[in-house]
Order: C-alpha cells, then sequence, then structure tokens
C-alpha cells in the first residue's frame, strides 16, 4: 500500500504524472489521490481529474508509458 498523488502541472507531452508521496520527484503542485495496492489504480483514480494521466518512471515504473 502506498500514497499516491497526481502532479497538477502537465509534462511537456501533456501528462500529469502520478507519483507516490514518497518519491523524490513528487511535484509541490500535486492533488492527493489515496493509497493504493498498485499505481495503475492510482492512475485510473487520476484520469478522472486528468485524462492524461501516467505513472512516472522513477517511482511507478509498472504504470510508466512513453
Ligand atoms: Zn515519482
Amino acid at each position: 500500500m502506498a500514497s499516491y498523488s497526481v502532479n497538477n502541472k502537465a509534462q511537456t507531452n501533456g501528462d500529469h504524472e502520478v507519483h507516490e508521496t514518497s518519491c523524490r520527484y513528487l511535484p509541490s503542485d500535486k492533488k492527493y489521490l489515496g493509497d493504493y495496492t498498485s499505481c495503475s489504480s492510482a492512475v485510473t483514480e487520476a484520469k478522472k481529474t486528468y485524462s492524461q494521466s501516467n505513472g512516472c518512471a522513477t517511482c511507478s515504473t509498472a504504470c510508466h508509458t512513453s
């Protein structure tokens, strides 16, 4: 179980990255998503706010698509 947040600011490619709250790349401008057993659930939740959401390449590798 981990806590996840999504970046309120999009990357240059339009993706809103989903991070574990312990990630060193966690942005200050973020929206808390909740606690999830997998990053895929967190990304699904993030997509309710930002349809173009993607897992962070560092903390959510399994959910990162490029
Ligand atoms: Zn991250």
